[in-house]
């Protein structure tokens, strides 16, 4: 098949695999850095150009869009859609998943477990925004934040309110989320593919921390899951409309619950806790998969 990965970075190491389990399997494959596609989006024979060239057509393309270039990064991925080429992801699923609140939002309407949760702009009673998802202690999250950066915990309602009342300074968008204590500082990363968990992990927060964002100095190690995780994070997923994504789980006492579902999910830790070859697997799906015209928004959306 002749297959795109769209990237920033060639060299970035989820990058590196996809495109070694590509040409292992007999594929065609190049990488596109996607800020530097452009197109001409009134014609009605949609192409993307790259470098001074209309690219190929390509019967499938693994979009690796990073949070800061989402917007640009979907629209490039439904110029290719409207070419009638497969993504494993499509550009509205993506763009559906890098909005927090709707992704919860769409969680919460469908029944699956999420932290209580509440998010607010300019709140005038930040006590009964504090009181709404059950009390201290707390976690206050920037809704831009990555890496855990922006990831608070309000131990005491005093803690809590002037945490908000800092963020609220900043004219920030906050999330409030009633805290997992018995999570014990781990989260369970679940990467799925199409409809099933093809490898989990469980990354464990440095003592006296309760983040266990690796960045942060976190542990992961394989992780056996329950059927109502897989179910979970199989559901999530589907709610989205992903077809490869990361759902990030924490263990509370009443089941499952779904932190965040993250549509460009990277290799490296997981490949390496879990030692699978996550990018066949990838490859398998598209094999299976992939038609030409089969975005079911056809870039529309
Ligand atoms: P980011 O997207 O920046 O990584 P997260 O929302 O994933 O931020 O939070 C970072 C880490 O903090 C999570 O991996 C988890 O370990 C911990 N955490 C986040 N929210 C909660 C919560 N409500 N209860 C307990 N722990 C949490």
């Amino acid at each position: 098949m002749k297959i795109a990965i769209l990237s920033r970075n060639k060299k970035l190491y989820s990058t590196r695999r996809l495109v070694e389990a590509a040409q292992l399997r007999g594929h065609d494959v190049d990488v596109i850095d996607t800020l530097h596609c452009y197109m001409d989006i009134t014609s009605n024979n949609p192409t993307v150009r790259y470098k001074g060239e209309a690219l190929p057509q390509y019967d499938a393309v693994i979009p690796r869009i990073g949070a800061s270039v989402s917007f640009y990064g979907t629209s490039v991925v439904r110029q290719f859609e409207m070419m009638g080429t497969f993504s494993i992801n499509e550009s509205v699923a993506i763009s559906r998943s890098r909005d927090k609140l709707r992704s919860m939002q769409l969680l919460s309407r469908k029944g699956i477990g999420l932290p209580r949760t509440g998010f607010a702009h300019q709140p005038d009673n930040i006590k009964d925004l504090i009181k709404n998802v059950g009390g201290a202690p707390v976690v206050i999250k920037l809704l831009e934040g990555t890496q855990g950066i922006g990831v608070v915990l309000g131990e005491t309602t005093k803690a809590a309110e002037s945490i908000i009342e800092a963020f609220m300074g900043l004219k920030a968008n906050i999330l409030v989320q009633e805290f997992i204590k018995e999570a014990d500082g781990a989260d369970i990363r679940c990467l799925v593919v199409g409809d099933k968990v093809i490898a989990a992990m469980k990354r464990q927060a440095q003592a006296g921390e309760f983040r266990s964002n690796l960045h942060r100095g976190g542990k992961a190690e394989i992780v056996k899951l329950s059927k109502e995780e897989r179910d979970t994070a199989v559901r999530a997923a589907k709610v989205m409309g992903l077809n490869l994504c990361g759902v990030d789980l924490l263990r509370s006492s009443r089941g499952p619950v779904v932190m965040e579902v993250n549509s460009s999910p990277g290799l490296e830790g997981i490949e390496a806790a879990t030692g699978k070859d996550i990018a066949a697997i990838i490859y398998q799906f598209i094999e299976k998969n992939a038609k030409p015209h089969s975005t079911k928004t056809r870039g529309k959306g």
